[in-house]
């Protein structure tokens, strides 16, 4: 996988296995343990989660106020508006 060192930001790639490991960079020879990338990942998708449940809450009030808005006339059928 391709993860950035902490030190120089440099790309770096380092084996999928070797998760929680210590490894070194190449560029400034530092060492650092390598992430766990799904350890992140999970944290990232319950923030999307969260956040689109409160776009949905939103919608949901939003549409119930422009229906409380409409004209009486309006929420009659098509078949009834047409008579
Ligand atoms: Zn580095």
């Amino acid at each position: 996988m391709l993860m950035r060192c902490p030190d120089c930001d440099k790309p770096l790639q380092v084996p999928d296995d070797k998760v929680g490991r210590r490894a070194r960079c190449s560029a400034c020879r530092s060492v650092f343990v390598i992430p766990d990338p799904l350890a992140g990942m999970d944290e990232t998708i319950a923030g999307w989660l969260v956040e689109d449940m409160q776009q949905v809450e939103q919608m949901k009030a939003r549409h119930a106020a422009l229906y409380e808005q409409l004209d009486p006339a309006s929420r009659k059928t098509p078949a009834m508006r047409r008579a």
